[in-house]
């Protein structure tokens, strides 16, 4: 049962209400009584606050018009979300027309936080809080050393807890990015670091929070967090991570694609070479061997920048015919600066154009950079907004 004592209609629920929402709810001096009647007003609100995040500031008569509701019942919805500090009222409008001047209200950006958590470190659980517009307003490093299986879910379970306690401000939902691969249910089925097999994290989470919580697989949130928050791949993209082993997302429509087994993008473990050392996978050359930051960064170390461009152009081959199978005109590479910019670079685009017609790659946009590592904590916030807020 949920922390707060409601109950919770899941991560993608529309009747989903922050803990302050529902503590509104019950202050209310006239709030109706009858079960049916307040979950058709828990409905409502979720309906306002959907509203105001896609069409942005509005007056009550518009949310009226906008929901099919009264103007007395928007009225009444509205002040429990004032009151609860997610929506605010933004006063009269400058140049009101004839008759009463009406005030718009709009979601509070900074007064609604989504929970994130990456669990994909080797030896910490990072935790943020993190407001609508994108800012990390909060953030924790814990050390879980070498913890796994139980221990792991607990010190996750910790974090989320420790943050809902932090945050000041409403928190409207938990997103987790987890290594490995995940459901649309937020099951974590193989998580090899964590050694999670079959672990419902976002059942466990709701559960033990009371918060409506999603959960991602790691390089889909980062695709996310790029896509959404930094406006730097379209809808239809190829991101690559080349850190905690290679892994890629594939956008399309903004959407990551997940595949029949939840494992789109589990390029680490694809045959790219004759031979390479052996894989802890127990096979020989696999991309991760060649490309994965670790390998990578080992290699350079025995050889000589010599093997950067070849590895980059070996990363560029792989990715040429998912291209051209998509169509896809955006494709962004990340990891360690020092290892992915200039011959690394070089070579993954040299790899896709000398696998494509140039007709066909014209528009494409190939970007390899320097990771970012909030944008994994980004891309969990968007996922939980877009449950609990809708798209926009
Ligand atoms: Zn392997």
């Amino acid at each position: 049962m949920a922390r707060q004592g409601e109950p919770s209609r899941g991560a993608t629920g529309i009747l989903a209400l922050t803990p302050a929402e529902l503590r509104a709810l019950r202050r209310e001096p006239h709030a109706p009584g009858g079960a049916a009647i307040q979950v058709t007003r828990q409905h409502n609100l979720s309906v306002i606050r959907r509203l105001l995040y896609a069409n942005g500031p509005q007056t009550r008569p518009e949310l009226a018009r906008l929901s099919g509701l009264s103007l007395p019942t928007v009225g009444g919805l509205v002040s429990t979300l004032v009151d609860a500090g997610t929506v605010q009222d933004l006063g009269v409008l400058a140049q009101a027309k004839v008759g009463k001047p009406a005030s718009r209200v709009a979601i509070d950006a900074a007064g609604n936080v989504s929970i994130v958590l990456d669990l994909t470190h080797d030896d910490m659980f990072i935790g943020a809080l993190v407001d609508l517009d994108g800012t990390v307003v909060d953030r924790v490093h814990v050390s879980i050393g070498d913890a796994s299986g139980e221990a792991a879910l607990e010190h996750a379970v910790d974090l989320a807890t420790l943050l809902l306690d932090r945050a000041t401000a409403q928190v409207i939902g938990i997103g987790v990015a987890s290594p490995g691969l995940v459901d649309d249910r937020g099951q974590v089925h193989v998580a090899d670091r964590l050694r999670w097999r079959d672990v419902p994290l976002a059942d466990v989470l709701q559960e033990r929070t009371g918060i409506p919580t999603v959960v991602g697989n790691d390089v889909n949130l980062l695709a996310l967090g790029l896509s959404r928050f930094r406006n730097r791949s379209g809808r239809d993209a190829i991101v690559v991570a080349l850190d905690n082993g290679v892994g890629a997302a594939v956008l399309e429509g903004g959407k990551p694609v997940l595949g029949e087994q939840f494992a789109a993008g589990e390029i680490a473990h694809l045959t790219v070479v004759a031979d390479s050392e052996m894989c802890p996978c127990g096979r020989r050359g696999c991309l991760d061997m060649i490309v994965g930051t670790q390998h990578l960064a080992r290699r350079l170390e025995a050889e000589g920048e010599g093997i950067l461009e070849p590895s980059g152009r070996i990363l560029g081959e792989v990715l040429a015919p998912i291209v051209i199978m998509l169509n896809i005109n955006v494709i962004v590479v990340v990891g360690p600066a020092s290892l992915v910019e200039g011959p690394f670079a070089d070579g993954v685009v040299s790899g896709i154009h000398s696998r494509l017609r140039p007709a066909i790659i014209e528009g494409l946009k190939i970007e390899v950079g320097a990771n970012d590592p909030d944008l994994v904590l980004l891309g969990a916030a968007a996922v939980v907004m877009e449950s609990q807020l809708g798209m926009r």
